[in-house]
């Protein structure tokens, strides 16, 4: 298969098609990278399609809302579904797009083998969304045995996704690489989400509170952990609308809460909720 830069991707809504592309461009010796990702595509999404086009001859992005990774009070029904934006978007950068159906996907309706995310899989994310990281980390399985890629790319944005996705590849003797991609940012500072759509314009002026309280907190990193946290925090005490739900600086080795004196690399992770819209960010300190 050859791709010019202008040639939208091939779509495959089967299984069994993906598999056959990939096993085709195997035998030629392609190295394959799969880029997951729930579709309305941004330029967050982009980056790393593009880092696995540095890395791997054949790029598919999968495009699957996964109901297994959502609550029941959460946003599946109404999660932005962009297929055609999303084809045009990717014309000229990824070869192949996965984008199967429900069914397709879970013939049986649900799932009943799973893959448990542990102890680091409760936090955070996975305490204000139970359940949200074994459905995601299900998925992402199912997907790495669909494709079967050398490599697949995830975005730092979801820092403890990646961070449990690496873990679930090394527990489980996986036989590919993963790679973290960078955050992409709005001029002004926001990240890149798809639900960043859902926000009203005024909502959009509260949501740069989650990146403000990451700069605010880096710039008191030099006075140690509890200052760092309580410089983040100050921010949201200064924008009741906006409402937090944690802001915690973790060990990035270990994803578990750094210690008041401790020194080195953090990852400060903050979750909040802007009317009805719920974002998250997250940021390195060195202390
Ligand atoms: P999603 O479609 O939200 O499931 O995201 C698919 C992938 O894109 C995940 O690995 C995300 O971490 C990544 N991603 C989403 N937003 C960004 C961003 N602003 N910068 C970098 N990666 C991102």
């Amino acid at each position: 298969m050859t791709t010019t830069s202008t040639s939208t991707p091939t779509v495959l809504s089967t299984i069994a098609a993906t598999r056959e592309l990939v096993r085709a461009a195997r035998a030629e010796g392609r190295r394959v990278a799969l880029v997951p990702t729930m579709g309305a595509l941004h330029e967050g999404h982009l980056a790393l399609v593009a880092r696995g086009r540095e890395l791997a001859d054949l790029v598919v992005v999968s495009i699957f809302v996964n109901p297994l990774q959502f609550g029941p009070n959460e946003d599946f029904e109404r999660y932005p579904r962009t297929l055609d934006a999303d084809l045009a978007a990717l014309a000229g950068r990824a070869d192949a797009v996965f984008a199967p159906s429900v069914a397709e996907m879970y013939p049986a309706g649900a799932s009943q083998t799973t893959v448990h995310a542990g102890a680091v899989g409760e936090r955070y994310e996975g305490a204000a969304r139970p359940g949200h990281f074994d459905g995601m980390l299900t998925v992402v399985s199912k997907l790495f045995n669909i494709v079967q890629p050398d490599v697949a790319l995830f975005g730092q944005k979801d820092a403890q996704q990646a961070f449990l996705v690496k873990q679930m590849v090394a527990d489980l003797n996986l036989p590919l690489a993963i790679e973290a991609v960078p955050i992409v940012r709005e001029a002004d500072g926001l990240a890149l989400s798809s639900r960043n759509r859902y926000l009203s314009q005024g909502e959009r002026v509260l949501a740069l509170t989650l990146s403000a309280a990451l700069g605010d907190a880096e710039e008191e990193s030099v006075r140690g952990v509890p200052a760092a946290r309580a410089a983040g925090l100050a921010r949201f005490d200064q924008q009741p609308d906006v409402r937090l739900d944690y802001l915690v600086i973790v060990d990035p080795a270990t994803f578990l809460p750094l210690e008041d004196d401790a020194t080195g690399d953090g990852l400060m992770l903050v979750a909040a909720r802007v009317g009805a819209t719920r974002l998250i960010d997250n940021a390195p300190i060195h202390f």
